[in-house]
This record gives C-alpha cells, sequence and structure tokens, in this order.
C-alpha cells in the first residue's frame, strides 16, 4: 500500500522506516524539512527510568532504531537524577538494588543512558528509508499518517527552551544531570533545559524568558555556571496527550490516521508506538 507520512520528527521518521519494514511504499513530507519540528530542538536524553516514581522502561524499539541511524547517532553518556524529595530518594535507593545499570551516588546514577543527536539521528534513519526505496514529497497515497506533533488540534502544546553555554574553566561531567532542569554536557558547552511554558504567544526563541527559568536551576547544580556566555537558544513546541500519557494513536477517517503526543518522551516511546501504530493498518 502507498502511505504518505505527514512530519519529519522522531514520530514520522520511525514511522517511515516500520512501514517500509512491513512492505509498504512509503513517502514522506514535512514543510520544515527532516527535525525542524520539536524533535530537532531536543537535546536528547535517552534514559530508561522516567517520571517522578520510575519503573524500568522499554527502549529497546528505540536502540535498535538508533544503531540503524549508525554511531554518529548517538553518545553512551550515564545520566545522574538528582532526587527532588527525601521520599524521591528512598525510591532511588530501591531502584538501584534492583537492576545492574543502576547505581547510587549523590543520586540515581543511570549507566546505560544515551546522548542521542538529533539531527544525525534522524538524517542517519531517513538515509536508511531511502535505501529501503522510501520517497520525499506528497506522493499520492492510500493512506496517510499525520505525525505532526503539535500542530495536531488534539495535544496541548508546550514551549521548550533551551540555553547553550560555555562550559566554564572546570573538568567537563561525566554525566549528563536531571534535577529540577537538566544540563547535558558537550565539547566545551552545555545545554540547559528545558522550559515548560503553556501560556506562550511565540514558538520562536525568547532569550530573556529562557534565561529566567532556566539559569537559577543551572547555577545551583554547577555554580561555575554563575557567569558563563550564553552561546545559543533555541526552542521547539512539545504535544502534550490528554492525561500526559499515552501518546495518540488514532484513526481519523478511511485515509488519514494520526499519531502525536509524545510530550517530553519522544525519544523514549516513539519507535515503540510506531510500531504500534503500523500494526494496525491494513497491509
Ligand atoms: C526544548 C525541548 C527539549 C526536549 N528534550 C527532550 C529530551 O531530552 N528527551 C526526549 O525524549 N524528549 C525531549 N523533548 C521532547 C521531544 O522533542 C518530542 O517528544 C518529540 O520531538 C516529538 O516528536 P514528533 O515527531 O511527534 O514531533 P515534531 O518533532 O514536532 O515533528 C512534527 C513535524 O510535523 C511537521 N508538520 C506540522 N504540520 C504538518 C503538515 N500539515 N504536513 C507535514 N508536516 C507537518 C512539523 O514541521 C514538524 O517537523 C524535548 C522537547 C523540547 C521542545
Amino acid at each position: 500500500m502507498k502511505v504518505l507520512v505527514r512530519g519529519a520528527g522522531f514520530a514520522g521518521l520511525a514511522t517511515c522506516w516500520y512501514l517500509l519494514e512491513a512492505g509498504h511504499q512509503v513517502s514522506l513530507y514535512d514543510p520544515k524539512g527532516i527535525g525542524g519540528g520539536a524533535s530537532g530542538v531536543s537535546p536528547g536524553l535517552l534514559h530508561r527510568y522516567p517520571g517522578a516514581k520510575p519503573r524500568r522502561a522499554d527502549d529497546s524499539a528505540t536502540r535498535t532504531l538508533l544503531n540503524i541511524a549508525g554511531p554518529n547517532s548517538h553518545t553512551p553518556k550515564p545520566i545522574l537524577r538528582l532526587p527532588q524529595s527525601p521520599e524521591q530518594e528512598t525510591h532511588f535507593r530501591t531502584l538501584a538494588t534492583r537492576y545492574d545499570d543502576l547505581s547510587y551516588e549523590n543520586g540515581l546514577l543511570i549507566h546505560s543512558a544515551l546522548t542521542v543527536h538529533p539531527l544525525p539521528y534522524l538524517n542517519g534513519l531517513w538515509s536508511a528509508c531511502l535505501a529501503r526505496g522510501a520517497t520525499y514529497g506528497e506522493a499520492p497515497a492510500h493512506l496517510e499518517v499525520l505525525a505532526i506533533g503539535a500542530a495536531s488540534d488534539q495535544v496541548t502544546p508546550i514551549k521548550g527552551q533551551v540555553l547553550r553555554l560555555k562550559w566554564p574553566d572546570i573538568p567537563p561531567l561525566p554525566y549528563n544531570l536531571i534535577g529540577r532542569k537538566y544540563l547535558v554536557m558537550g565539547d566545551g558547552w552545555c545545554d540547559i533545559g528545558a522550559t515548560y511554558e503553556r501560556n506562550f504567544t511565540s514558538p520562536d526563541p525568547d532569550l530573556q524568558t529562557a534565561k529566567s527559568l532556566l539559569l537559577p536551576d543551572a547555577v545551583k547544580m554547577v555554580p561555575e555556571l554563575e557567569n558563563a556566555p550564553i552561546l545559543d537558544c533555541r526552542a521547539g513546541v512539545r504535544a502534550s496527550p490528554p492525561g500526559h500519557f499515552p501518546p495518540i494513536i488514532k484513526q481519523l477517517d478511511e485515509r488519514r490516521w494520526l499519531y502525536t503526543g509524545l510530550g517530553s518522551k519522544g525519544l523514549l516511546y516513539h519507535a515503540t508506538f510506531a510500531k504500534q501504530l503500523v500494526s494496525l493498518l491494513p497491509t
């Protein structure tokens, strides 16, 4: 069957891949190109222990797609989750005794975590789709999958901003950090994310708002960031589903299916739910 996928973010690219695996003919279209939405903005934290009281989640489908996209798509990097309450610390300590990819060292240290590089990942996955016969453009199709993120009217749009700061004259951290905000280590810089803005007037970066919402927590995590020069500010809009979870997979009419609502956990869940969507489509 010929299928047109609208939207070239994590959801759209994963859907393309699983459609091709199931034997469909696939075309992909996005007016903003590959990674032009929220996916291209994400600093790329991926780990298996999401939520305030985490249980282990299954990230195997995402890891399979990262391997297909190639070695430039991600870097192994532990994450240190700092507890935000005594109850959370107790939970983290218990969890750390249960799984061999965890330890407790001033916080929950997740050894199996990755930093995903969103654009190399998406472009690598798209190259793999092209090699399997996918095409780019609005080709006529029997079915359309709308993987359009926050452009759907069935989700709540939540703006997120990220600040890139020059790393101060101290050794780089051996892990990424998640506290009230998060810090992703780069080479001579770090990304501080992310804001959760419900009442925004523009989806574009707004440096003053980003600074006021991010810098105080960044400095609490690493005091040397106090006067760090700002290198960049970027913004994207998340698609939050009603009730926060699960993402939305829904047939809209005879020809169109909707896949959106990945919220702030797009990397963890996009592949699993794309696979599920494709299993629901006629062959
Ligand atoms: C600042 C920020 C930081 C984040 N950090 C992380 C993180 O560290 N880890 C993590 O797992 N998640 C993170 N997220 C969440 C993650 O980025 C999202 O869950 C994910 O990008 C959603 O993917 P998507 O493909 O559904 O949406 P998008 O990436 O937004 O893709 C939707 C695409 O649809 C296109 N589109 C819209 N309308 C049409 C149309 N009519 N036709 C064709 N195309 C259309 C848009 O141009 C867009 O490219 C972050 C998000 C933000 C904003």
